[in-house]
């Protein structure tokens, strides 16, 4: 359903209006829509050869004059159209190039953001936010605490930056936290391996309209099982390819892994190694003990933390997409592996939106709505809580304004996923640099507290107290350390570990083999080889015990939301330009929601004049008193002038005082006024910027005010 506001119709059709401008004006058809154009250009190409054919085949045949040259005049006219196509394909990136520029330009010189260190001529990958992006961000967080922590009452913590070694060492960052990366071997310029062949594939599949279907297949190929190539695998692809350095096309070193974490040393004597922290989540995992605590000894039960994560990536492009430090809002659910039930689970699942399963990726298909219901009965997504959380994070990205057309969940591929996580899916938002995952939700399994118990020697566990002991048969796996010791010396500790780690079905077999034969072959992946263990070194048998509790490690679902990302989609899903008055230029306009909006109200007097300076004053004094950011803007420019610098900001609101008793209030996108009395003006502002009424709630209660300004 359309919001309250878009249902009336002069808003309506005014929204419409902007949008179908803004396509003709960047016709800014994206990935899904490339598709379809290659589609049809594959069917044109088709049509013609099977056209040119038919017309050869005419005229060997000797067929009649009229009919050779009606079958041309038909030639022809596909030959038209399947030049159109191509125009439209070849169109697409260009146009799509020129809306970015537009809305980045805006970006800039309104100070929503600029690259930092700029007199120092910037360095790739840090960005600032000037005061209306820091206003945008801070009101995405501040409803991101709204909409996650309040609702759930998740507990939140702020854990430092700086991380000890051993805590990225147990989590897997310091081995496995890499990119592959190659270097141009004149100029030493390093790239990410898997972009340029990405950039590649995607380039190719765009530009060479004559590409065969197999090929094109595989180029597709290669971009759905970029995540699954080794470096060996990586490399070969680059030779054969023959992809050189983008800006000086000298041949390419081989691909290496990089660690992209920044490294330091924490205190004076540099003995101590630590990291700055890449994701904030293993500062929830290794207080899950205390905060498992905190929470009554109760699951499941959710932690969540916003703060700056780094990372040093290699080629860092795409402004605010791919940046080297940024803010990540991270939630651990914490929940019984046995029981991923969610009680709101019923509250989401009749959402429905664009889902793109594994299935339907592997197999070509694009991305459908798909009733979040049907997707978690049918095992689309693992569980109920994991389907919970997709359902809370479209509510989420499409409250901000995120357009809901322009937003998928899409499953990761087998390729993908970490051998541990149950299921794994990202939010892609689709924008000028084509879909780009903004949040990732994962069912993480116990790894990570697994990891972390493993390596600190705390057992990060819950709980399950029985009403009644309950009577069990556990198979006991004894490791007889004597006859190990003397078999295996200084391995005698490794052993003993993999024998009792051991899964129950190992065990039994192994009991069987030592049964029958006496010794048996064992696998100890610490050794990185084979041990024979005999009938002595191990007992292995069934106990009946009783027992009064469940140990167990619980699994955490994490989603994971990369809030620069977000709000860079954000700007390009609210950007629009529409003419001036006049007609003479075109004027920006970010269409945020009040909810975001960096400023909810400006106030003009109409022209400079004491008295309505001092009834601007009185307004501003009490829209402060509600909590209204807002600003004042005294300058004598036209009035028309001033509001288009306030759309620009994407203000939702404007109050100008044109007399003493009353003032009007202008709504950005329908650019409608309402006469409203001085003493009322705040609070309507404060209303229907805090969404407790609509404006075309608003637009219904007070007399219309038609512009008097020839500019607006
Ligand atoms: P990518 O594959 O794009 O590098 P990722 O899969 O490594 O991302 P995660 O580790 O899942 O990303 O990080 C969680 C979120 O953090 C992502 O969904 C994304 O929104 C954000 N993010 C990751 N890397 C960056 C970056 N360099 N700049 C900005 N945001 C980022």
């Amino acid at each position: 359903m359309l919001p309250k506001y878009i249902q009336n119709p002069k808003i309506k059709n005014a929204l419409l209006a902007f949008c179908s401008r803004k396509y003709t004006l960047f016709s800014s058809p994206m990935a899904a829509t490339e598709e379809c154009l290659r589609k049809t250009l594959t069917e044109k190409v088709a049509a013609v050869e099977a056209q040119g054919n038919a017309v050869r085949a005419l005229k060997a045949g000797g067929a009649a004059k009229s009919e050779i040259d009606s079958a041309i005049e038909t030639l022809n006219s596909l030959k038209l159209e399947k030049a159109a196509a191509e125009r439209s394909l070849l169109g697409g990136s260009d146009s799509r190039e020129a809306f970015r520029q537009a809305v980045v330009n805006t970006l800039e010189r309104r100070l929503f953001y600029i690259p930092s260190f700029k007199i120092y001529r910037g360095v790739a990958g840090l960005f600032d936010y000037g005061p209306p992006g820091c206003a945008v961000k801070s009101n995405v967080l501040a409803f991101w605490r709204q909409h996650f922590v309040l609702e759930e009452n998740m507990l939140e913590v702020d854990c430092p930056c700086v991380t000890p070694e051993i805590v990225l060492k147990a989590s897997g960052h310091v081995d496995k936290f890499t990119d592959l990366m190659v270097k141009d071997v004149k100029s030493g310029t390093c790239y990410r391996a898997d972009h340029l062949l990405k950039d590649f594939c995607n380039d190719k599949l765009q530009r060479d309209l004559a590409l065969p279907a197999d090929k094109v297949a595989e180029l597709k190929h290669v971009l759905a099982t970029l995540d699954d190539l080794s470096a060996e695998e990586l490399g070969a692809k680059i030779k054969e390819y023959g992809i050189v350095a983008p800006e000086t096309k000298n041949a390419l070193s081989e691909p290496y892994p990089f660690n992209l974490m920044f490294q330091t040393s924490i205190g004076p004597s540099g003995l101590s190694p630590g990291f700055m922290r890449p994701e904030t989540a293993q500062g929830i995992f290794v207080n899950f003990k205390d905060l498992y605590y905190y929470n009554g000894n109760k699951l499941p039960f959710a932690a969540a933390q916003i703060g700056q994560a780094f990372r040093n990536e290699i080629s860092p492009r795409q402004g605010l997409l791919r940046v080297r430090e940024f803010t990540l809002a991270e939630i651990e659910h914490f929940v019984d592996p046995q029981d991923k039930s969610h009680p709101k689970y019923p509250e989401v699942a009749d959402l429905q939106f664009l889902m793109f399963p594994r299935e339907e990726q592997m197999s070509g298909q694009s991305a459908k709505v798909v009733r979040l219901r049907d997707a978690v009965s049918k095992g689309i997504v693992n569980n109920e809580t994991l389907g919970y959380f997709i359902g809370r994070v479209y509510l989420f990205l499409t409250s901000l304004g995120i357009d809901k057309d322009r937003l998928r969940f899409r499953q990761h591929l087998a390729n993908e996923m970490a051998h541990y996580a149950a299921d794994c899916w990202d939010a892609e938002i689709e924008c000028s640099y084509g879909w780009i995952e903004c949040v990732g939700i994962a069912d993480r399994s116990a790894y990570d507290l697994r990891a972390h118990s493993d390596k600190s020697g705390v057992p990060l566990v819950a709980h399950e107290k029985f009403s009644e002991p309950k009577e069990v048969e556990k198979l006991v796996i004894t490791p007889v350390k004597k006859e190990l010791g003397l078999a295996f010396k200084g391995n005698q500790r490794m052993v003993v570990e993999a024998l009792e780690a051991m899964p129950e079905k190992e065990a039994l077999d192994m009991k069987a083999a030592l049964e029958s034969k006496g010794e048996v072959e064992f696998q100890v992946c610490t050794l990185g080889k084979n041990v024979t263990i005999k009938k002595n070194m191990v007992t292995i048998q069934k106990e009946k015990k009783k027992e009064h509790q469940r140990v167990f490690t619980p699994s955490v679902i994490e989603p994971s939301f990369g809030i620069g990302r977000i709000i860079y989609c954000l700007f390009e899903h609210t950007f629009y330009t529409r003419p001036s008055k006049a007609g003479d230029e075109q004027l920006n306009v970010f269409r945020f929601p009040s909810l975001i909006a960096p400023i909810k109200c400006t106030v003009f007097p109409l022209v400079q004049n004491q008295k309505y300076e001092e009834v601007a004053k009185q307004i501003s004094k009490s829209l402060t008193a509600v909590g209204i950011s807002h600003k004042i803007d005294t300058t004598g420019t036209s009035i028309g002038k001033r509001y288009a610098r306030t759309d620009e900001l994407g203000v939702p609101f404007a109050v100008t005082v044109d007399s003493t008793s009353s003032v009007t209030i202008r709504e950005r996108d329908s650019k409608d006024q309402v006469r409203v009395d001085v003493d009322k003006a705040a609070s309507v502002i404060r209303e229907v910027t805090d969404g407790q009424r609509t404006w075309e709630d608003v637009w219904s209660t007070f007399p219309h005010h038609s512009s008097a300004s020839a500019d607006d």
